[in-house]
């Protein structure tokens, strides 16, 4: 089944609205007609309505780098997925490794989110991956099919129809390193295998899975060569406009 890749930029804490209307001047023209794969950008929260603004009219959406599960209330600091609706946010990012290791974020909040997520009609990107120590005592294998069935828990295939997820093997993020496309397709085939058994077989053909870590432009064209990998999570080398198009138009 073919799937249509997704290249997503995440900006991490980086950029102020006008940086980010300098980004999109820059970048826009740069991907001008680029229908071929989806692409998304996932500023901070306070840059969502600059990059609204500065992406009307192109192929770019934007999303959020978090969301939070609940619809409204007395919980300081967080945005609601219905919050992110309103103003024209078609996508989050649920469960970053960053706010695993940061924020305490926890399998059971990224389950949460992620069902509160899809309730509203947004698309999840949810992210799993192994930390090295874990890679280094063969867990790898254990550590993406925990992550994923608690992600998974208690969702229904009808529900879960706009999930992405992002493998993002945690010593590859900022670190310069990459896994191997091999590396790579052999974690997606397993959380495929994952998304089969929680969702069944027709849907895990259809699931993309991006990859995540330290993609450039150098590495993009052979990562994305792989039929696993359905597209990439860009950290850092999606803070430069030139970078991340050329990322994009791998
Ligand atoms: C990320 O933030 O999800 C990421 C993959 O970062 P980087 O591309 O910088 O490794």
């Amino acid at each position: 089944m073919a799937r249509k890749k997704l290249i997503a930029a995440n900006w991490k804490m980086y950029k102020n609205p006008t940086q980010t209307e300098e980004f999109f001047n820059h970048f826009l023209p740069l991907v001008h007609g680029h229908e071929r794969d989806e692409v998304v950008v996932c500023p901070p929260y306070i840059d969502l309505h600059a990059a609204m603004e500065s992406a009307k009219g192109s192929q770019i959406a934007i999303g959020a780098q978090d969301v939070y599960w609940k619809d409204e209330g007395a919980f300081t600091g967080e945005i609601s997925p219905a919050m992110l609706v309103a103003i024209g946010c078609t996508h989050a990012i649920i469960g970053h490794s960053e706010r695993r290791q940061y924020f305490a974020e926890t399998d059971d909040t990224v389950n949460l989110k992620l069902k509160a997520a899809l309730q509203h009609g947004l698309t999840p990107i949810v992210c799993v991956g192994e930390v090295l120590e874990e890679r280094e005592a063969g867990l790898t294998e254990d550590v993406l099919r925990r992550q994923c069935v608690r992600a998974f828990h208690a969702i229904s295939a009808k529900k879960a129809a706009k999930l992405v997820i992002a493998y993002e093997p945690v010593w590859a993020i900022g670190t310069g390193k990459t896994a191997t496309p091999q590396m790579a397709s052999d974690a997606h085939i397993l959380i495929r295998g994952e998304a089969a058994k929680a969702f069944g077989q027709e849907f895990a053909d259809g699931l993309r899975i991006l990859y995540g870590g330290s993609v450039k432009p150098e590495n993009a064209k052979a990562l994305m060569s792989e039929t696993e990998i359905d597209g990439a999570l860009v950290g850092g080398a999606s803070l430069d406009a030139k970078a991340f198009s050329a990322i994009v138009k791998y």
